[in-house]
């Protein structure tokens, strides 16, 4: 344990961090081992996103064929490489919409300001510049760039730094009739983009109600909305399809990506745009250039691993894999909803779950206790939710021993509680 490190961790108390670090070592599998050698099922697989599972040779090789061909030359005006190419080949052949143009980035933030800058950028260029509100839902979550900042369903990300963007406008998670009122109320006029994630993931694992995603795709029809989905989380099989809007029968306008694009081997996103909002800039007698560009966008060593962990999800049939052991997951999870701690079980499709504890302080002595039984549980929404998203390669077996870990964490835990009894 060291106290003096000068690494800042990403959303963390600095002080406890201080206090309680955990330096990850190595991975194998759906495992990981601290610096002491100690391991733990890896339940969140990282920040959701190592899909394939750790310790793979093949991306690792692959990434190192390329850093020692040409690690990478910007994709900037005319220039490209073959493994950008190549991915954005294979993603706009799988997209969910009709001639998919692929905008590769470094990660899921630069994707979500990508796709708001594109939404207001489309619509200025087919003259409705007055379509600049972007609406999103209470509780999501967008990543933490300027717009993602600005448009998240979570204020907590806005504490004091204020409003970035003017025109974010925030709609209740599984009401879509709010939606429906918000465009009937002059809306309509100045809405550019409705976006979503297909299932809450960070704000805490929340399901829309079944008719909501294709209730909100009509209202975008009939009023000139984008509709965005952000499948940075459920993107890549996590939902048991490819795409996550697959599941839902969606075919949004534009779909941005990134964790199991790489699986995380390299830090690489992307947004998908449907052939018909990217014509203002794609057509042959076009005038415009979107002005945009990263110097690490569709980077040729991420790239490569990129399409190196897409042959392995495909190879291994992962995505169908996620979808059969969405009954499995629900049902090692389910039982531990009669646990007095427990307040819920959030389940649903593919390999994607929350495990609601009865508070924030609760989940976090779980989360210490699982960690000494060698399961990492992450604290996920207000800190009150333990987040289950494994790598997609996790067995029933191990499933079934992940739920026992927790289940015996919440004993002990419940052990300290001063007249609680299981
Ligand atoms: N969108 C969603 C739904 C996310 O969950 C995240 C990250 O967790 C992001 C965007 C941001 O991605 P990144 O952290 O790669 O910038």
């Amino acid at each position: 344990m060291t106290t003096n490190e000068p690494l800042w961790h990403g959303q963390a108390h600095m002080p406890t961090v201080a206090r309680s670090r955990r330096v990850i070592a190595r991975g194998d599998g759906v495992h990981v081992w601290d610096e002491d050698g100690h391991r733990v099922l890896d339940l969140p697989a990282s920040l959701w996103y190592c899909a394939v599972g750790h310790g793979r040779g093949e991306i690792a090789d692959a990434a190192s064929a390329q850093l020692r061909t040409l690690a990478a030359y910007s994709n900037f005006q005319s220039y490209a490489t073959r493994p950008a190419l190549e991915l954005a080949g294979v993603l706009a052949d799988a997209a969910p919409m009709e001639q998919a143009k692929v905008f590769l980035t470094s990660g899921g933030s630069d994707a979500v300001d990508l796709s708001v800058k594109l939404a207001r950028r489309y619509w200025s260029a087919v003259e409705r510049p007055r379509k600049r509100t972007i609406v999103t839902r209470e509780r999501s979550y967008h990543g933490l760039h300027g717009f993602g900042t600005s448009i998240s369903g979570l204020d907590v990300y806005r504490e004091g730094i204020d409003r970035l963007l003017p025109d974010a406008v925030r709609v209740p998670y599984d009401d879509w009739r709010a939606f429906e009122r918000l465009l009937a109320d002059g809306g309509s006029e100045h809405v550019a983009a409705f976006v979503c994630e297909p299932v809450i993931g960070s704000g805490g694992v929340l399901h829309a109600p079944d008719d909501y995603f294709a209730n909100v795709r009509r209202l975008c029809d009939e009023h000139d909305v984008l509709f965005v989905a952000d499948e940075v989380i459920a993107g890549f099989g996590r939902l048991g399809t490819l795409f996550a809007s697959e599941r839902f029968g969606l075919r949004p306008d534009i779909l941005l990506f990134a964790k199991g694009v790489s699986s995380g081997y390299l830090p690489l996103g992307g947004v998908l745009v449907a052939g018909r909002v990217a014509a203002p800039f794609w057509d042959e007698d076009s005038t415009l250039v979107l002005r945009h560009g990263l110097t690490y966008q569709a980077h040729a060593t991420a790239c490569a691993a990129g399409l190196a962990n897409l042959a392995i999800i495909e190879r291994e049939g992962l995505v169908a894999r996620a979808r059969e052991l969405e009954t499995t997951l629900a049902s090692v999870l389910r039982p531990l909803e009669r646990h007095p701690l427990v307040e819920q079980v959030r389940v649903g499709e593919g390999l994607l779950a929350g495990v609601v504890v009865r508070d924030a302080a609760t989940a976090g002595r779980v989360s210490d206790d699982a960690w000494e039984r060698g399961l990492l549980a992450r604290q996920i929404g207000d800190g009150d939710v333990l987040q289950v998203s494994p790598p997609l390669t996790i067995s029933p077996e191990q499933l079934a021993e992940a739920a026992e870990l927790l289940a015996a964490s919440l004993d002990d835990v419940l052990a300290t509680v001063p007249g609680a009894a299981a």
